[in-house]
């Protein structure tokens, strides 16, 4: 049986984007072997590899004036690459919004000057900060446009002259975004695309250069722009598994579609929390996640009583991040209408029970 599967990632996938991969598990499109076992070099990996990016290309509406790489180590390794590769003037500016782009503040350290625009941190990222302290000459200006952990969200991007570097991996392809807003947008695949090993990164091919001396090879984007991304071994599973879902997608009317079907998840989440005394979601109203819903119950030992019924009843990995307590329902593309109906129906059950 499957379960609603609330994981903040690795996290859902279409039923139907599994099927069709077990479909051809064991032989691809007559091959006689599994995407697993092919040479990433052999012409049926090159299609996947070309669709893959050419369906991204098309979903999200990304012009030729960006270069689109596949790359490894998860979006926490661009956290390094980031600075090694766009800083000129040796200076950035972070917005510090949560744990993730606190933790890319801290990497980018060790390479530049780097100072912070703008952070929430003191009202434990409850918010998007709106005011920041932007630097002229800087080389750039990072966001984590949604804090997976934290439940918030820039709803509306920063209006700023400086090159935009946003981290999307948990809200990619799950609201339509102006590509040409960003000077390079990344995300790990984990979140809403793909299984763990694929980081996908979007870079304007003007920022493209070369990189620090010390850049390792393989984190440089110029090496990666002009190897098609297949420098060394890509991660080729991860990559044939974000095509089949990318082709979902499509079929689904693409962005514009599933941000629909998001907004209408999410209302009914929130809606729900808000007009009950039970439950309650810390962050400011206009920030809210439309991925990541953190909620709490009047108390720790309620909150822990109904991780373990919602456990019995099939509603999974619903716990709250360690560093936010509580629960949090992670409802990326993949999550069906069904899964948030049946959680608001238990969180009334269970509200009735113990309210
Ligand atoms: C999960 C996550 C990361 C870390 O991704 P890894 O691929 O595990 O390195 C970074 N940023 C955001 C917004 C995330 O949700």
């Amino acid at each position: 049986m499957r379960v609603y599967n609330f994981s903040a990632g690795p996290s859902m996938l279409p039923l139907e984007v599994l099927e069709q991969a077990k479909a051809e598990f064991i032989d691809y499109a007559g091959c006689g072997m599994s995407v697993t076992e092919m040479s990433h070099r052999s012409k049926p990996f090159d299609a996947i590899h070309n669709e893959c990016i050419a369906l991204l290309r098309e979903l999200m509406g990304i012009s030729d004036d960006y270069e689109v790489l596949f790359v490894q180590g998860g979006a926490s390794t661009q956290f390094a690459a980031i600075p090694m590769n766009l800083l000129s003037t040796g200076k950035a500016d972070y917005v510090v919004t949560g744990n993730f782009a606190k933790k890319a503040y801290q990497e980018a350290k060790k390479y530049g000057d780097i100072h912070v625009a703008g952070t929430s941190e003191p009202d434990t990222f409850t918010y998007i900060p709106k005011q920041l302290d932007v630097r002229k000459d800087t080389d750039y200006l990072y966001i984590c446009q949604n804090n997976t952990i934290f439940g918030t969200r820039f709803t509306k991007l920063p209006e700023t002259d400086a090159t935009l570097v946003a981290d999307v991996s948990s809200n990619i392809l799950s609201e339509v975004m102006d590509v040409n807003k960003y000077g390079v947008m990344y995300a790990g695949a984990q979140k809403n695309l793909a299984p763990a090993g694929l980081t996908i990164v979007i870079v304007r091919k003007d920022l493209i250069k070369e990189p620090m001396s010390y850049c390792p090879t393989m984190l440089s984007w110029k090496v990666m722009a002009e190897n098609n991304s297949l420098y060394n071994t890509p991660p080729c599973f991860a990559i044939y598994m974000a095509m089949l879902n990318l082709r979902h997608l499509k079929k689904l009317g693409g962005v514009p579609a599933i941000q629909k079907v998001n907004e209408y998840k999410a209302g009914l989440l929130y809606d729900y929390i808000d007009a009950s005394s039970f439950y309650t979601n810390k962050v400011n109203k206009v920030d809210r996640s439309m991925m990541n819903v953190p909620f709490t119950t009047p108390n720790a030992d309620l909150d822990a009583l109904f991780v373990k019924e919602a456990g019995k009843e099939g509603f999974v990995s619903i716990k709250g991040h360690r560093l936010v307590g509580g629960m949090r329902a992670s409802i990326y593309n993949a999550m069906p209408v069904e899964g948030i109906e049946a959680l608001v129906s238990f969180m009334k059950e269970f509200e009735r029970k113990n309210g």
